[in-house]
């Protein structure tokens, strides 16, 4: 846990941020990153479809303070939504609201998160909400379900360990949604702290939409999760297009592989950019073993 703390602290660190942003791409990130701009992270999706994977891309960034800064964001996800198209890459986006201004102004935000969505819209590409701390986790539900008055192509992520996602997740079960374990470190006033809990809950919440909901997104590297799934959808007669399996780009690259040839619908997440810092601390925290793919990677070039 003392780890778990230390690495989300790193995270939330700006001064580091800034600090790996200039210092580049050199501390072994880009073995979990797929690349520095879009043309990049366009090769690896192709040899992932070339595999039967889809991919969700993430152009990574977050907690913006600066409205020119959430402005350039959105002009890159825009030229995102481009290169899906161009490429007719297997592919739709992840953002997060707090990289297009949610800390600056709701509005100015939702404007910017419309944009994107119209665009994608018209390109049949779908568009999910990614789910950051408890502070923002309303703030971005509400940005979905209003925007969802006037697009269908927009999800968002359900986290297991939020005492409320219990409560989300049947009001939300009307959308696509990803379900994950979660990522910040929150206080116990508002989430689960022990992994038995969170596993537990992370267990009914998927049961739950793959029974009741829209499409379910499972991410997790848990084998024990995905094994289970496995055996529920067979129990209850529930269709493969009913779900997916997601992992993140360069993590247990061979069940990736494994899932997709065993016939499941498999979508990885695909972080490019520079931004990549708060990104590649939150990884350590859930796993300080991924230290081991930094280390390689370091000694290997
Ligand atoms: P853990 O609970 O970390 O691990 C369980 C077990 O799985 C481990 O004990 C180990 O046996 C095995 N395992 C795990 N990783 C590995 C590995 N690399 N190699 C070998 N064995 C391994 N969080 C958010 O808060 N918001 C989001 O929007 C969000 N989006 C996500 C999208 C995707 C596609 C994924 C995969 C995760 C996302 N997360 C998000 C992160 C998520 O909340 C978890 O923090 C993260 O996935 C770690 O939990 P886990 O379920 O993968 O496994």
């Amino acid at each position: 846990m003392i780890v778990k703390n230390f690495f989300i602290h790193l995270s939330e660190n700006q001064l580091l941020n800034k600090a790996a942003q200039n210092y580049g791409f050199k501390l072994g990130a880009h073995s979990v990153v797929a690349g520095t701009n879009i043309e990049e992270a366009i090769g690896s999706i192709k040899e992932l479809n070339a595999q039967g994977i889809s991919c969700t891309i993430d152009n990574l960034g977050e907690f913006v303070h600066d409205k020119a800064e959430a402005l350039e964001a959105k002009n890159q996800i825009l030229g995102v939504v481009d290169a899906i198209h161009k490429h007719d890459v297997d592919a739709h986006i992840s953002l997060k609201p707090s990289q297009l201004g949610l800390d600056i102004d709701y509005d100015f935000c939702f404007e910017n998160i419309k944009e994107i969505v119209d665009k994608a819209s018209q390109f049949g590409i779908f568009i999910n909400i990614d789910m950051e701390n408890y502070d923002r986790l309303q703030p971005s539900f509400d940005l979905m379900e209003a925007l969802s008055k006037s697009y269908d192509n927009i999800g968002t992520v359900i986290q297991s360990y939020f005492l409320r996602a219990q409560e989300d997740i049947k009001k939300y079960s009307n959308y696509r949604l990803r379900i994950v374990k979660g990522a910040y470190k929150e206080p116990e006033t508002v989430a689960y702290q022990t992994k038995e809990e969170i596993d537990a809950n992370y267990i009914e919440l998927i049961e739950y939409h793959l029974l009741n909901g829209k499409f379910t997104s499972i991410a997790t590297h848990d084998h024990n999760v995905i094994n289970h799934v496995k055996q529920f959808v067979i129990d209850h007669n529930i269709s493969n297009d009913k779900f997916e399996f997601q992992m993140l780009y360069g993590f247990r690259k061979e069940m990736q592989f494994e899932l997709a040839a065993q016939g499941y619908n498999f979508c990885t997440y695909i972080p490019f950019g520079t931004d990549w810092y708060g990104y590649f601390m939150r990884r350590l925290a859930e796993r300080p073993q991924n230290l081991n793919l930094v280390v390689k990677q370091v000694f290997t070039k």
